[in-house]
């Protein structure tokens, strides 16, 4: 099974989500973990 890297925490997971940052005027893509990829989903919400 694929292992991949959470940009966040580093930790080696399974599973992962794509996220896009946007800092000034370039996007990034990052993936994160489930733990990470929740918390940034709350704070999206403010
Ligand atoms: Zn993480």
């Amino acid at each position: 099974m694929k292992e991949y890297t959470c940009h966040h925490c580093e930790h080696q997971v399974t599973s992962i989500h794509p996220v896009t940052f946007y800092e000034q005027e370039r996007e990034r893509n990052e993936l994160l973990c489930d733990d990470c990829y929740s918390e940034w989903l709350e704070s999206m919400k403010g």
